[in-house]
């Protein structure tokens, strides 16, 4: 992409062309490069937020429990494809870190050893959960030292594995760096290891090919407001893979978990099948936008979606070699495509600035500290020419001396 003309070229060849109408654009000119932290309000989750509210609570009231009763269930099979796994092993609810809980907990407890085994490059909620989950359990939590751009390999995971690992948890694709997991060969050597597998696809489902099944992965979590447009605070969803279901007991009996919630019996009996993993009555709101957004992704495929993807983010990286040369950026991304998700991280050391003069701009990053400037790129409706315009208006900012005066990130609430 050596041009602004030839970036419009891409866009008009992109066969997702299509799939940017299926999204709100109230700011025609708002370059939103953040899709991988909260994903854009696609217009059928506007539709069944209304119909939602209207007409199945306003109107259906106490009845739509018919409907909505299934629900998680239903959404976990829409996603199921999308992430390499089979009906019935994926249900929605709670949010990732409470999912993260329960299932690295029931996973320690069916394995019958004391060492949950993390990495320092995983978001950091991870790393308090897999902690306190190693504490509450009297074991002990090993944490691997990975490099920050690259993430966890084999080779790190052959330092801290033994006899006494139960659970290994760790994202798929990394949220600062972006690198992408050999999730194959690190579930492989986690199984071999006796220990089971817990993934993180936060930053992996909607913006990467995710074989869970393929992968014999054990366990998984992730979000549904990043790459699925779900919308903030939409609920998580979490695989068990269909052979442990029954072997697993989550940490929360609460009676959606039950064999048979209506019976209301006073003893606790978990459901053979994935619903042992869901607690209490779930959002059904926030299920419908998760379920539009699931739907869209579901029509787009995820093997164009990974085209894209990755042909915007080496478009990025290239333009950034090109256009930033000299100004003290660095690209704290894998530049190997095959190992990497959807974002690229460029590390400055005015990064905070930069990020809030391009906000300024109307390009929106996000930052994270301390010198990561973080650019989504999702495939469903960021073009080629958002990536061009995005590094010609950092570079302008540089030139411009335009990012100085922003404060410290400590000064703002949100970064
Ligand atoms: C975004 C993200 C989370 C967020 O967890 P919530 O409980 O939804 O706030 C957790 N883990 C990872 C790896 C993430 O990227």
């Amino acid at each position: 992409m050596l041009s602004r003309e030839e970036a419009l070229t891409l866009d008009r060849d992109d066969p997702l062309r299509a799939f940017r109408d299926e999204f709100e654009f109230p700011e025609a000119n708002l370059n939103y490069l953040d899709g991988n932290s909260l994903g854009r309000l696609p217009k059928r989750g506007r539709a069944a937020l209304e119909r939602a509210v209207g007409d199945e609570w306003g109107r259906g009231l106490v009845r739509s429990w018919h409907d909505w009763i299934g629900l998680p269930q239903r959404i976990g099979d829409s996603l199921a494809p999308l992430i390499g796994a089979s009906p019935g092993e994926v249900t929605l609810g709670d949010q990732t870190s409470i999912n993260l809980f329960k299932l690295a907990w029931a996973g320690m407890r069916a394995s019958g050893r004391t060492v949950v085994v993390g990495d320092d490059s995983n978001f950091p909620s991870d790393r308090y959960v897999l902690r306190a989950v190693a504490n509450e359990l009297g074991g002990e939590y090993r944490e691997m030292q990975v490099d920050p751009i690259e993430g966890p390999t084999v080779a790190d995971l052959e330092r801290v594995l033994d006899d006494d690992v139960g659970v290994v948890g760790m994202s798929m694709v990394a949220f600062k760096s972006g690198a992408l997991a050999d999730a194959m060969a690190i579930t492989e050597r986690v199984r071999r290891a006796g220990a089971l597998m817990l993934w993180d696809l936060s930053h992996a489902a909607g913006a990467v090919p995710v074989e869970l099944n393929g992968c014999k992965a054990d366990l998984a979590i992730g979000c549904t407001y990043k790459y699925l447009n779900g919308g903030p605070g939409s609920p998580a969803f979490l695989y068990v893979r269909k052979d442990l279901q029954t072997k697993l007991q989550q940490p929360i009996p609460g009676w959606f978990g039950h064999d048979a919630m209506f019976a209301f019996e006073g003893g606790y009996r978990p459901a053979d099948d994935v619903r042992r993993f869901t607690v209490g009555t779930p959002p059904i709101l926030s299920l419908r936008g998760a379920e539009a957004g699931i739907e869209v992704m579901a029509e787009a495929g995820m093997d164009r979606v990974r085209a894209k993807s990755i042909a915007l983010t080496d478009a990025f990286i290239a333009r950034a070699d090109a256009r930033l040369d000299g100004m003290g950026f660095r690209v704290a991304t894998p530049r190997d495509a095959a190992h990497r998700g959807s974002h690229v991280s460029l590390a400055h050391r005015e990064g905070f600035g930069l990020t809030q003069a391009l906000i300024a701009r109307g390009v929106v990053p996000d930052f994270r500290a301390p010198d990561s400037i973080r650019f989504g790129f999702t495939p469903l409706y960021t073009r080629f020419v958002d990536v061009w315009d995005a590094i010609e208006v950092l570079g302008e900012i540089y030139e411009k001396r335009e990012h100085e005066g922003f404060g410290a990130p400590s000064d703002h609430a949100v970064t």
